[in-house]
């Protein structure tokens, strides 16, 4: 089996070391004998490139950096974008990327940001001087089908730990959070959301990175793409996680959230 993994503006969107996330994918899919191809989706990617992911990775950004992207995200490759979402591309999108995946984010200076719109979200940066949410994140999966897939996967309620660190505050429309904040910011500090969820698309202020972090995550995305991809069902044996499984230990005391344990 194959997978063509899409990244989305490398360069620009790759402030808090979501490459993590790329490097999960790619090595969990090769230690189960699936090669991947890894596509820059940036300023130089030609429209058919865009045509070809199976899979999609966005980082975070800088308000800056955002602005950037966003003027060259237009157009054909915004609808091509878009379109793969709607077709049920599995995709994993962290902080600066949902945030351009909305309505519009408000950055902390300079004029509104458009978003693509795909999901229905806008946030908005309350300025240098309000408190930046930085910090340790742990939140509950709610949205489905995947908190359903994984609870059945693991056995428990996943729990996904994670890193914070943005300005910009997400208030969500209609659209599913990704999960209940048990500890940390997530959204906005205020509705205790942390991410959306739409289609097989996961957004998230979660870095870390995110699937390192969850590596039940990551499989569930590669499970997804290669059953779109291949029209099959795609079940994977487990892999020796006892390195993330003590590390999440390790998060779970730290926070206070050693009751959790079972969801190392
Ligand atoms: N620049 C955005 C903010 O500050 C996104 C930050 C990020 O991607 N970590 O909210």
């Amino acid at each position: 089996m194959h997978l063509k993994l899409g990244w989305l503006y490398p360069t620009l969107m790759g402030t808090y070391g979501d490459r993590g996330n790329v490097i999960c994918l790619e090595k969990r899919a090769q230690w189960r004998d699936i090669t991947v191809e890894i596509i820059k989706l940036d300023q130089d990617a030609a429209l058919e490139t865009w045509s070809e992911v199976d899979l999609i990775v966005g980082g975070g950004a800088q308000d800056r950096q955002q602005e950037i992207v966003m003027r060259d995200l237009q157009g054909a490759k915004a609808e091509k974008f878009k379109a793969l979402i709607e077709a049920d591309v599995p995709g994993v999108f962290t902080c600066g990327s949902p945030q351009l995946l909305g309505k519009y984010y408000e950055p902390a200076v300079g004029q509104r940001i458009d978003g693509l719109g795909i999901l229905d979200l806008v946030s908005k940066h309350p300025g240098f001087e309000a408190q930046r949410c930085i910090g340790n994140v742990a939140f509950e999966i709610t949205a489905n089908p995947l908190a359903e897939n994984l609870a059945k996967k693991l056995g428990y309620k996943a729990v996904a730990l994670g890193f914070e660190n943005h300005g910009g505050r997400t208030y969500l429309g209609d659209v599913q959070p990704l999960g209940k904040v048990l500890t940390g910011y997530g959204n906005n500090g205020e509705d205790g959301w942390e991410g959306a969820f739409y289609k097989q698309a996961i957004a998230t202020y979660a870095h870390g990175p995110l699937l390192p972090k969850n590596p039940f995550i990551a499989d569930w995305l590669l499970e997804k793409a290669l059953e779109r991809k291949y029209q099959e069902e795609i079940i994977f044996s487990p892999l020796d996680d006892q390195l993330a499984v003590q590390a999440r230990k390790t998060m779970f005391n730290r926070l206070n959230l050693s009751e959790l344990n079972n969801s190392a």
